[in-house]
């Protein structure tokens, strides 16, 4: 199958596998940034292929994992008001808030949706016209086109049943907060392939300035993960820190205009609270002043939740590098994907479920 196979071929894979041992010298931590790229690493065992002292560092790039407690408290406040449908990609409905998730809602009577696209349930909205319509809109730059849009075409067709609870989170404040931890030992990054096909390069080369590492675009099939850290590695052992893209087939330098003027309409910048972090000035997107009125939150009053994680989940110290799944006493006893404490263990692209699926667990039993 073109662009899947092609880009797994193992002879192709052993050739990079052996460019990336001939010109590594010494020992170097970079981060990829996306929980996609996580599930890729972990699934085809590429860390395990790498020279040794060569570390992959899993970052905070799952969006389900991040998205804040109070939010999704948030969600399940407003999911089990009164003729609400809530609307949600599958991923979310097994996260938990501080005490339940969407399903035990939804078990307990609320109308919940799984929908396979944003404009799904905006038809729902126009199918329901006496009935509020909500739908979860989270993630990167990757999904907010999809989910501006569908804002858009609200307005647009006098939607007035259909609302949005936003919680996107941007990549480029994310590293910044990274490296500006005092416990940072990230030296790299394989910036998203997919955030910058929609967003452009642009924002990159100032902090691979600013704080002196590499920053590749890297792609998500196993031969663009190890294109992205043999590039890396040629950069970190010159000495040099520029971006670079390994992934010109999807990106180009200037991204997506159309969806960047859809972002751009629809959507402003505001400091965003990130799951297991904390806040980042400038992190997220919230609707604008044009569109607030589409705004759930301020549709269904739910701004006085308060939360609480559980003690044991040490999450947070996972989305930012600093703790390797299987380093979590819980992991693969208190916590496993059919019992999740934390959304790292839920999400399709968190790095305890991948741990998880992928038998790294056998790590902690031997
Ligand atoms: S293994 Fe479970 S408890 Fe531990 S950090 Fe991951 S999600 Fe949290």
């Amino acid at each position: 199958m073109r662009y899947l196979e092609e880009f797994s071929n193992p002879d192709l894979a052993r050739h990079l596998v052996g460019q990336i041992h001939a010109v590594t010298t010494r020992p170097w931590a970079m981060m990829e940034v996306c929980g996609g790229q996580t599930h890729s690493i972990i699934r085809h065992g590429i860390d395990q292929l790498l020279p040794p002292g060569v570390e992959m560092i899993h970052g905070p790039g799952c969006p389900v994992c991040v998205t804040p407690l109070e939010t999704i408290d948030k969600a399940l406040a407003i999911a089990e008001q009164p003729g609400v449908i809530f609307c949600s990609f599958g991923d979310m409905l097994r996260v938990p808030g501080s005490g339940r998730d969407l399903f035990a809602v939804k078990s307990a009577g609320a109308d919940v949706r799984v929908v396979y696209s944003p404009m799904d349930a905006l038809t729902l909205a126009r199918e329901n016209p006496d009935r509020p319509v909500v739908f979860f809109g989270i993630g990167f730059e990757t999904t907010a086109p999809a989910n501006a849009m569908t804002v858009y075409q609200a307005r647009r067709l006098g939607v007035t049943n259909f609302s949005l609870l936003v919680s996107h989170v941007l990549v480029p404040p994310a590293i910044a907060a990274i490296m500006e931890s005092p416990r940072c030992r990230v030296q790299a990054f394989l910036a998203a392939g997919h955030v910058c096909s929609v967003m452009g390069t642009s924002e990159y080369p100032p902090l691979a300035s600013r704080y002196g590492v590499p920053i590749v675009v890297t792609g998500f099939e196993p031969l663009d993960i190890l294109e992205g850290i043999r590039q890396t590695i040629v950069q970190l052992e010159a000495g040099r820190h520029e971006l670079s893209n390994a992934y010109p087939r999807a990106v180009r330098a200037e991204g997506n205009p159309a969806a960047l003027a859809m972002l751009q309409d629809v959507f402003e910048v505001t400091d965003r609270t990130w799951r297991g972090i904390g806040m980042i000035p400038g992190s997220g997107w919230r609707l604008s002043s044009r569109y607030r009125e589409y705004d759930a939150e301020e549709r269904f009053a739910v701004t006085d939740v308060r939360t609480s994680e559980s003690p044991l989940c040490r999450s947070g110290e996972v989305l930012q590098g600093l703790l390797k799944p299987h380093e979590c006493e819980a992991f693969g006893k208190q916590c496993t994907p059919r019992n999740p404490l934390g959304a790292t263990m839920v999400s399709s692209e968190g790095a305890c479920a991948a741990y998880y699926a992928y038998r790294r667990l056998d790590l902690v039993r031997l």
